[in-house]
């Protein structure tokens, strides 16, 4: 058996269900009451169609369309059937209607949903006129029937509705949380890089352009630290790029591990190169952060035989802040790129400034 996906599955089966016992409860007391057969046609009818959709929906891959031909043959063919055993005047035809309506309106869309609507209220008309012309050829109960009908039915249908309901806000609750979590997941990982788990280059054209605006409206400056791991192909070459891939996550661990503050990013700027966005600080604070995530590296030890400065891996890194070039974003990531390219030119594994 396979599982109901889609509330309006759920609620499809529930209903049939519902109509199922319904017609099944009905169809027993009645015959138990020695009722007519002819009053009690229907009900039986109901309980076997009932059924039937119930396998349907579980077996068949499209419930869509068993749903559908389900709505069509409780309207176009048990209405106007069992219209002519209480003419459709009395409760339980009432009820029944009520149900179609809802059943109706849920699992119907557009033009086809107000067709079905205006079906069901053109058969109870023309049932009722019927009645009204032609009295005889109507199977009416009588008063102790009809009491007994009502009996049996008001109570069930009630419960039901009330019962579908808290299914109903259940299962669309249900829905509704998976698809905000799905929707939560797709924009963090849209922000993230996969490998590493650090944000990407979109979150941080995002916070560059923010930080850039607390800049121009309150002068508050925000420094950029780019590093680039030292001799990273090397590593690749001697160790394997399985291993490397491991380094640049155990880096990233570092990296995380220091940038705490919620106005401070730390992003996967390309292959081996990160960036650290601080917002609300100058060169100064970000020199005091660029040592401190040297010492953890150092700290760290990792091998890398193949360097040609240390036989443990090293970082390079360049600092600029906006206070230097109040142009654009862009011209502070230019510059700290810059003052990267000088830390590599002047031997590797050191941080330089700049001071453009
Ligand atoms: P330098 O000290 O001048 O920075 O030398 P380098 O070898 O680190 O720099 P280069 O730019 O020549 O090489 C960068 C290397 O980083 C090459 C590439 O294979 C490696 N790399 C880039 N992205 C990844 C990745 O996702 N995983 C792994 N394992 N390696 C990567
Ligand atoms: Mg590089
Ligand atoms: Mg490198």
């Amino acid at each position: 058996m396979k599982v109901l996906s889609s509330v309006k599955e759920r609620i499809f089966i529930y209903s049939m269900l519902f109509f199922a016992v319904l017609s099944f409860i009905v169809s027993v007391s009645n015959s138990v009451n020695r009722l007519d057969f002819s009053y009690n046609y229907k009900w039986v009818l109901i309980c076997f169609v009932s059924v039937l959709f119930i396998v349907l929906a579980l077996k068949v891959k499209n419930v869509s369309a068993v749903q559908r031909i389900a709505v069509y043959i409780f309207v176009w063919g048990i209405l106007p059937l069992s219209g002519f055993t209480s003419a459709g005047l009395v409760a339980p035809s009432l009820s029944y209607t009520f149900l179609l309506l809802i059943f109706v309106s849920y699992l119907m869309k557009g033009w086809e949903r107000i067709f079905l609507d205006f079906s069901v209220i053109f058969i109870n008309l023309a049932i009722t006129v019927a009645f009204m012309k032609f009295p005889e050829s109507f199977k009416t109960m009588d008063a102790q029937e009809q009491a007994f009908d009502w009996l049996v039915t008001v109570p069930v249908v009630s419960v039901f509705m009330s019962f579908l309901l808290i299914v109903f806000e259940r299962a669309y609750d249900k829905e509704r949380k998976l698809h905000k979590d799905k929707t939560d997941r797709l924009r963090e990982l849209s922000f993230t890089d996969f490998l590493t788990g650090l944000y990407n280059r979109v979150h941080m054209e995002e916070k560059l352009a923010l930080v850039h605006n607390i800049y121009t409206r309150t002068g508050a400056p925000y420094t950029v630290i780019m590093i680039d791991i030292d001799f990273f192909k090397r590593y690749n070459d001697m160790y394997g790029h399985p291993a490397g891939d491991e380094v640049l996550k155990k880096f990233s661990r570092i990296l995380k591990n220091r940038i705490t503050r919620n106005t401070d990013w730390v992003y996967r700027y390309g292959g081996e190169e990160f960036l650290i966005l601080l917002g609300f600080s100058d060169e100064k604070a970000a020199l005091v952060v660029a040592e401190e995530i040297q010492e953890d590296l150092k700290k760290e030890c990792i091998p890398h035989e193949s360097s040609r400065i240390k036989p443990y891996l090293t970082v390079s890194m360049g600092i600029a802040s906006v206070d230097n070039t109040a142009a654009d974003p862009r011209d502070v990531i230019k510059l700290s790129d810059v003052a990267l390219y000088q830390s590599k030119e002047t031997g590797r594994n050191r941080i330089s400034v700049s001071n453009s």
